[in-house]
């Protein structure tokens, strides 16, 4: 049993999931396909680089959460689903594994199918129109959370098609999960 699942593992995924690990949580990352931002290979417009090619943020981010404890584990999630609330989940992967996590970070963009087991409690908006914008979104509260103990970040959040907005919303998400499982602000300084 994983104290967080994070599902998808692009640039917001990563993101939370190094926010989490960081924090001390059982980390798992699952995830299958190339992330959008492996697209292009000279992003300019992050405050941390003149340029930088979209593979090095991921090989970068997955150097991270496995350096911070994380897990990551390629695989394709056809079924999310949680006897009751506030859970845990179980995460049914395309070969017919599971793995449980008492809170889950969905971070797979446009793909959104696996979620519908859930589908009682999960509300979605419509998609902004536009050449590479997702069909719809999550919907969430301030703090990223669609549902007790579930925590949705990038563009399956939100239809601001940048990699500085993706990455922003995962830790936004990852702080509020590491929040509540404390039940206090989490605040993560460096000293
Ligand atoms: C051609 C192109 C050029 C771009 N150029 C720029 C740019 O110059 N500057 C900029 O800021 N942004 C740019 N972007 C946008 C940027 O890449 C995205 O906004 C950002 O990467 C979105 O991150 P994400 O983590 O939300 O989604 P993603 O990076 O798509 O991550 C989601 C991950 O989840 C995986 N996944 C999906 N479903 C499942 C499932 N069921 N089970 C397991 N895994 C799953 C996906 O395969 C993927 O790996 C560009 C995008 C493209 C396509």
């Amino acid at each position: 049993m994983y104290e967080t699942l994070v599902v998808g593992g692009g640039v917001a995924g990563l993101q939370a999931a190094v926010f989490t690990a960081k924090a001390g949580l059982e980390t798992l990352v699952l995830t299958s396909g190339d992330p959008l931002v492996c697209r292009t290979d000279k992003i300019q417009n992050l405050v941390t680089h003149e340029r930088v090619a979209g593979d090095q943020i991921v090989e970068t981010g997955r150097e991270r959460v496995r350096a911070l404890g994380g897990e990551i584990e390629e695989a394709t999630v056809t079924d999310l689903t949680r006897e009751g609330t506030p859970g845990p989940f179980t995460a049914t992967t395309e070969s017919g594994e599971t793995h449980t996590g008492s809170r889950v970070v969905v971070a797979t963009a446009g793909n959104l199918d696996f979620l519908e087991p859930l589908s009682e409690e999960i509300v979605y908006t419509d998609g902004r129109e536009g050449e590479f914008t997702m069909d719809r979104h999550v919907r969430t509260d301030d703090a990223n959370r669609a549902t007790e103990n579930l925590y949705v970040a990038g563009l399956a959040n939100t239809w601001e098609y940048q990699t500085a907005v993706a990455i922003g919303d995962g830790a936004k998400a990852a702080v509020n999960l590491v929040s509540d499982s404390r039940d206090e602000a989490y605040v993560d300084h460096d000293w």
